[in-house]
């Protein structure tokens, strides 16, 4: 079954086409549109049989982009499509479900409409998703569409964990709680971990540490904490944005440095982090090479993650009253053995045991990285929210 998958921001547009049978994931074509709305824009497309192309073609929005993705999917040279009848559906990543959606759903006007109300929670995703999901309507009427939510997987949080001890009407009248993200990402590594370890009870702690990072505990394939919170923001440190902070260096912060909501959500967001406490920069290589070179601040920056990552482990464990597996996955935690061993290292008396050689492999799909008598299996899975999302198409295609 061949599934187009379609992640669209504000100015760009990601693809996949996948051929999904029972026992092959096969990526057909993939590719990027940049600079969609802006002078400049781009396209480049390449195939499994090893053919690309980077093209500049005017593309004034989302519709014509997607209409170019078409046209690069059927043609002669470097097509994988014959028809687009071939095509099955059409699944999208959307940042935010709300308490709307906790799972991926076949899109429609209603569908639409509770992503439409969404915006506030999401001003800067949801728009250029639905943009992407309309331009897809238009291109190919009649074909499925689905939804799959970053925030759906975290729907089973219970409200002891997913509420602010704010005025109880605040939850009612704005939905401000924790809502989570990356959850294409921890439900599929944590199905792969319950996998490996044959055992669908398991108690799981899966850590997306990449650029944006997030943990969460999942309880026999049910999620029942994660790090994020109402935004993106909350959690660990990430490459530029603080993570958890006490929330009253908010109003510190205007008062004192006279900075408008604005400013302080573009300062929180945007210029802290590793690129904050570091001054160097925002990408963990550079900091490690920083660090490396005596740079005490890049340090700094790495301990505090690590210390952070392991004070959620820990926590999670607490959560989930115990643990069997925890799982690393996203750029940091797929190729950084260093971090991983920095975060495990204080956790031996959960029953952690890392194996220094394994950990220090390559590691391909997935890799088991702890000792044979560890309590807790450490695993490295490398995530795939696209096949996922292709995956939970073709589930409501069928
Ligand atoms: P992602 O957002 O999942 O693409 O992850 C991006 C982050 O992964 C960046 O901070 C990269 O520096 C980091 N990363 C990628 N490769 C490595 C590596 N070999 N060692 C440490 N960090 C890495």
């Amino acid at each position: 079954m061949k599934i187009l998958v379609v992640n669209a921001g504000s100015s760009s547009l990601k693809y996949q086409l996948f051929d999904l049978e029972d026992d092959k994931n096969d990526v057909l074509a993939s590719g990027i549109c940049e600079r969609i709305g802006i002078d400049g824009s781009n396209l480049h497309h390449e195939t499994e049989n090893g053919t690309e192309f980077n093209s500049d073609f005017e593309m004034p929005d989302h519709k014509v982009a997607v209409e170019l993705v078409i046209d690069a999917l059927l043609s002669p040279e470097h097509g994988v499509l014959q028809s687009l009848n071939e095509v099955e559906a059409v699944g999208h990543r959307v940042v935010h479900g709300g308490e709307e959606f906790a799972n991926s759903v076949v899109i429609d006007e209603e569908v639409k409409d509770a992503i439409k109300a969404c915006y506030p929670l999401a001003p800067l995703h949801n728009p250029p998703n639905i943009m992407g999901i309309e331009a897809c309507e238009a291109a190919m009427p009649g074909k499925t569409q689905v939804a799959v939510f970053d925030t759906a997987f975290h729907q089973t949080i219970p409200d002891k964990a997913f509420m602010y001890a704010l005025p109880y009407e605040l939850y009612e009248k704005h939905g401000i709680r924790r809502y989570g993200f990356h959850g294409t990402s921890h439900a599929y590594v944590s199905e792969i971990a319950m996998e490996l370890m044959d055992n669908p009870e398991a108690k799981v702690i899966t850590c997306h540490l990449g650029n944006g990072s997030s943990i969460a505990a999942v309880n026999a394939g049910e999620c029942i904490d994660t790090s994020m919170g109402m935004t993106p923001l909350a959690g660990v440190p990430m490459g530029t944005r603080t993570g958890d902070l006490d929330p009253a260096v908010v109003t510190y912060l205007m008062e004192h440095e006279d900075l408008s909501a604005e400013q302080v959500d573009s300062l929180m967001n945007k210029e802290s982090g590793f690129l904050g406490v570091s001054g160097v920069s925002s990408d963990c290589r550079d900091l490690s090479a920083a660090a490396d070179s005596g740079n005490a601040r890049a340090e700094l920056a790495l301990k505090m993650f690590n210390y952070s990552c392991s004070k959620y482990i820990g926590a999670y464990s607490a959560a989930l009253g115990g643990v069997d597996a925890i799982v690393f996955t996203a750029g940091i935690g797929e190729n950084s053995p260093s971090l991983r061993l920095e975060i495990l290292e204080k956790l031996s008396y959960l029953g952690v045991e890392l194996d220094s050689e394994l950990n220090s492999q390559k590691i391909g799909a997935y890799k088991l990285i702890s000792t044979e008598d560890s309590r807790v299996k450490v695993y490295v899975i490398r995530t795939d929210e696209e096949l996922k999302i292709a995956q939970e198409t073709a589930a409501l295609a069928e």
